[in-house]
């Protein structure tokens, strides 16, 4: 076994971590296969967008001039024409000449206004539209390129694809986009209490339930989670699924491996020590954070990205979301996305710190006054994943904190959207 290792702070362990990432390569997916992936070339818009100049109400075409006047002189005009949606114009629009327009529908050459349908009167036998109301040019249209012309940049590399950002690459032409490969995540769980959580544990044994979870915070990075189901805490079978299964003999099977359990200092803690015989370089070891102090990040042979999670749920959760999520962002060309922590007023209390930065599962909400707040929640502790589920955000308070009452402003680093 290595010498007692010292506590890293998570700000110091954060760094030593992103200094070992280096973005993936990139591939190209269709647009429709983009939602999650993260760009790694820029999208530009390969037109004018609008097109054309667009008409932006149902209504009349119409030269502002021939009106200019409001509410005095003649304010009927001919009715010349018709222009639906996906129609081009074929006429220019003459003096005293209005054309009947839709929304979507391009403005012909001569107009230079639109007046909404509710605000014109057509005259019994349609050959005259009566205008009732001011025309100022240009109103009711969208000139084209006034979003942006073509060439522009819509959409920067390190963006990751919603619908919004996919709606804007599908207007812009982008039929297929240059995104980052997922990184590829091997997922372990070790330890000789647990039963697949399909199934119902007897005696002394429990579910395995950080392996699904892994799998699942893996998935929310836009990364792919490989699935290496469980090991017992035996030295030889640990060393075997370790050398076999993540890629330090077959280069290039998985980017980063997470274990879970065996990395503290338990009589049966062996994976910190098996990784080593594997040639892994431990970077840390502990972390001086709570939950969560055994955390373990290092480099395999090959240049595997390493982390040993521990058994803890909450805790394996809280070391995965401090320490891998922004390794696997950084992995995606998304290097620095840091969790955040925003501020909230407290409801509850909370106990003094010890020299550990320390996360408590909240809920957080907006009163009707437009304040967070952080409400604590009944949670029994690391080992417990019910109380912990009803969580949407993390408080987090610096070691040597003293006691927090009800409405002091605390940090929380929001888990889902608020
Ligand atoms: P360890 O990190 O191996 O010392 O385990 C710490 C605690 O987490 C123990 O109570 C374990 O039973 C529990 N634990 C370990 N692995 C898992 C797992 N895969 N799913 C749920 N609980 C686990
Ligand atoms: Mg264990």
């Amino acid at each position: 076994m290595s010498t007692a290792p010292a506590l890293t702070t998570i700000d110091s362990a954060q760094l030593q971590v992103l200094e070992n990432v280096v973005p993936g390569p990139s591939e190209n997916v269709a647009l429709a296969d983009s939602l999650g992936r993260v760009l790694s070339t820029p999208v530009i818009c390969d037109l004018d967008y609008p097109p054309f100049d667009k008409a932006m109400m149902d209504g009349y075409a119409v030269r502002s001039a021939d009106l200019s006047a409001a509410g005095s002189g003649d304010r009927s005009l001919r009715v010349a024409g018709q222009i639906a949606a996906g129609t081009e114009a074929r006429h220019v629009l003459g003096a005293g000449q209005a054309t009947q327009i839709n929304t979507g529908a391009p403005v012909p050459d001569g107009a230079d206004a639109v007046v909404r349908v509710e605000d014109t009167e057509l005259s019994g036998d349609g050959s005259t539209v009566t205008v009732k109301t001011a025309v100022s040019p240009q109103q009711h249209i969208d000139p084209r390129a006034r979003y942006v012309s073509a060439g522009t940049e819509v959409l920067e590399a390190g963006t990751r694809m919603g619908p919004a950002q996919i709606t804007a690459a599908a207007a812009a032409g982008a039929d297929t986009v240059a995104v980052y490969a997922k990184p590829r995540v091997a997922i372990l769980a070790t330890g000789d209490e647990l039963v697949p959580f399909t199934q119902r544990p007897t005696g002394a044994r429990i579910r395995n339930s950080n392996g699904i979870m892994l799998q699942s915070l893996v998935s929310e990075c836009g990364a792919e989670p490989i699935d290496l189901g469980m090991a017992g805490d035996d030295k030889d079978l640990l060393t075997e699924r370790i050398r076999q299964t993540h890629g330090f003999e077959s280069v290039g099977f998985a980017d980063v491996l997470c274990i879970t359990g065996g990395i503290s200092v338990g009589a049966f803690d062996y994976v910190p020590e098996v990784l080593e015989s594997c040639g892994v370089r431990i970077v840390f070891r502990k972390v001086a954070i709570k939950p969560g102090k055994p955390a373990l990040f290092g480099i395999g042979p090959s240049g595997t990205l390493v982390f040993g999670l521990p058994g803890n749920p909450v805790s394996g959760y809280v070391v995965f979301r401090l320490l891998v999520g922004p390794a696997l962002e950084a992995r995606q060309g998304r290097a620095g996305r840091l969790p955040t922590a925003i501020s909230a007023r407290l409801m509850g209390h909370c106990k003094a710190t010890t020299d550990r930065q320390s996360y408590w599962p909240v809920r957080v909400h907006s009163d009707s006054e437009g304040t967070l707040r952080a409400e604590r929640l009944a949670w029994a502790g690391s080992g417990d994943p019910f109380g912990f589920c009803r969580a949407n955000a993390l408080m987090v308070r610096q070691p040597h904190s003293p006691a927090a009452e009800p409405g002091d402003v605390v940090g929380v680093i929001p888990l889902e959207l608020l």
